[in-house]
């Protein structure tokens, strides 16, 4: 399979030009959550990302929704994923991660956007969730099995109309999102990448819980040392990587510096500033009487309520919207 040329001029694999600020501090995350941030792993060929979504972005997203507990973890990942694949955006935009099949979640679709903000949904068929053995065993269902067969696809998608938008599709296939993750890496940027994502519900005293997820990924790009070193140093950051465990990726006493170099202390890694995310939707009255006006007027009033009013709920963030008849 040939490189492809759109998707090079859409995503960047170096850092984006004035990204880097020599004034910031040596761990510039702190513990804090809710960014995204690129690494390099010192003198390789080796990059990544990281991203820690919390109380400001993947609590409230989670909660709003309340789903079952596998189901919120799935979302958590799919919009910790568009925030890891956001970063190396090259354009104003936003990434979609989408995954469409027959099973207990026809849908699911989770939004990161260069702006840093983030949301996601999904649907539920309760009665085929309740049917799923793994969920009645109190275990984590597998990916095809909750999503059905179906696939997932990224849709890149530029602000400026006059950009060309990218997607692609991979089935869903693997045991989690991140093996379907891998495979589209694999497929559509074919750069040797290894992703991990992780949710987790974060018990505090008193009972309450709080979302939180990791997300990591590295990437082996071109370097300009000889093939067979950098093979090698591949061969040893995916080793390291390897070894990250959940509770370290959602540990909220880890902060991301100091994973990174418990990681590759040997190496040494580079950390770039984070971009800040926020739990930010995109809906609006203008854009819902847009969407109205389009359609043809008979249609309109066939959806008008007792007082000849269009009511609608946004899926991503639940904000209900009233239009009267005589507006749109
Ligand atoms: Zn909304």
């Amino acid at each position: 399979m040939r490189p492809n040329a759109h998707l090079a001029r859409m995503l960047t694999h170096g850092s984006s030009p004035g990204m880097a600020d020599k004034s910031m501090p040596n761990d510039p995350f702190g513990a804090g959550d809710d960014f995204v941030a690129s690494f390099q792993i010192e003198d390789t060929s080796v990059r990544g990302r990281i991203a820690r979504l919390g109380d400001g972005v993947l609590d409230p997203i989670l909660k709003r929704h309340d789903y079952p507990r596998w189901a919120a973890h799935l979302l958590g990942e799919a919009v910790t994923l568009a925030v890891l694949i956001s970063a190396s955006l090259k354009f104003d935009g936003r990434v979609m991660v989408q995954a469409q099949g027959g099973g207990p979640i026809p849908l699911l679709v989770a939004e990161a956007r260069s702006d840093g903000g983030v949301r996601g949904y999904l649907k539920l068929d309760k009665a085929k969730w309740d049917n799923l053995d793994r969920i009645n065993k109190g275990q984590r269902p597998h990916i095809p099995q909750v999503l059905g067969a179906g696939v997932m696809a990224l849709l890149l998608q530029p602000n400026d109309p006059e950009q060309a938008p990218w997607q692609s599709m991979v089935p869903i296939e693997g045991a989690t999102l991140a093996d379907c993750a891998q495979t589209w890496f694999a497929q559509s940027e074919q750069v040797p990448t290894r992703v991990r994502l992780t949710v987790a519900e974060i018990s505090e005293l008193g009972g309450t819980k709080r979302w939180r997820s990791g997300g990591a990924l590295i990437q082996q790009v071109a370097g300009d040392v000889s093939r067979g070193e950098t093979q090698e140093q591949w061969d040893n950051a995916r080793h390291l990587f390897d070894t990250i465990t959940d509770l370290e990726l959602a540990d909220p006493d880890l902060s991301s510096a100091e994973l990174l170099l418990r990681l590759f202390h040997e190496s040494g890694v580079r950390l770039e500033p984070p971009k800040v995310l926020s739990d930010k939707c995109t809906c609006s009255d203008e854009k819902l009487l847009t969407t109205l006006r389009a359609m043809p007027k008979d249609e309109i009033k066939t959806l008008a309520d007792a007082d000849g009013a269009i009511t609608a709920d946004c899926q991503f963030c639940g904000r209900l919207y009233r239009f009267p008849l005589d507006t749109i």
